[in-house]
């Protein structure tokens, strides 16, 4: 089985990306943010636990995120292999991930990390308000907390991985299509 990471700042176009890659690959995409999305309009007790969480662009707690990743990975099938994107966002949570992996005999396949400047981030955040109506992208400052955020707890991983040569960049300013093509590209390889 593959498993592919993606990752990148808030509005990267990690989403836009993740589908092509799925379809290509025979992937299931796992997105913990769109999960997560689901479980609060399902009004779960974990959707009630996250949501003030997200709406302060803070971070869920990395077991309920694990949790949530490992019951995919033992409830699908039929797919040649996982498309992370949003996790993991912490060390701890990028070690538990290892962790499960390990014991099925599998490891990370490669991280596809797509590269945006910080203004840039605004720009695109903005524009995805007007168009999906999130309640994270409305307002600044939580906006700013996300990019905050993934700067603090989410960047470190960039050292995690490059350390095991597990770690690609993808330059993510250009149009979807040549952001898809440079991706494809480089998935070849594994
Ligand atoms: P973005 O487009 O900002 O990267 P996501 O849709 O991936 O957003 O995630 C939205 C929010 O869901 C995050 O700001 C965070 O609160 C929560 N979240 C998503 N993935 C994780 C994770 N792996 N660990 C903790 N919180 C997460």
């Amino acid at each position: 089985m593959k498993y592919y990471i993606l990752f990148g700042p808030p509005g990267a176009g990690k989403g836009t990306q993740a589908n092509a890659m799925v379809e290509k690959h025979n992937l299931c995409h796992l997105s913990t943010g769109e999960l997560l999305r689901s479980e609060i309009a399902a009004g779960t007790p974990l959707g009630l636990q996250a949501k003030a969480l997200i709406e302060a662009g803070s971070l869920v707690p990395d077991e309920v995120v694990e949790g949530m990743i490992e019951a995919r990975f033992k409830g699908t099938e039929g797919v040649d292999g996982f498309l992370l994107d949003g996790f993991p966002r912490t060390i701890a949570q990028a070690e538990a991930l290892d962790a499960m992996l390990e014991k099925d005999g599998e490891a990370v396949t490669a991280v596809v990390s797509i590269m945006i400047p910080d203004r840039m981030i605004h720009e695109r955040i903005a524009h995805r308000a007007t168009i999906e109506g999130r309640a994270d992208d409305a307002r600044p400052e939580v906006v700013e907390n996300r990019i905050r955020t993934y700067h603090e707890k989410t960047e470190p991983l960039v050292d995690f991985y490059k350390g095991s040569g597990r770690y690609h960049e993808i330059d993510g300013i250009g149009t979807i299509d040549e952001v898809r093509e440079r991706i494809f590209t480089l998935m070849d390889r594994f």
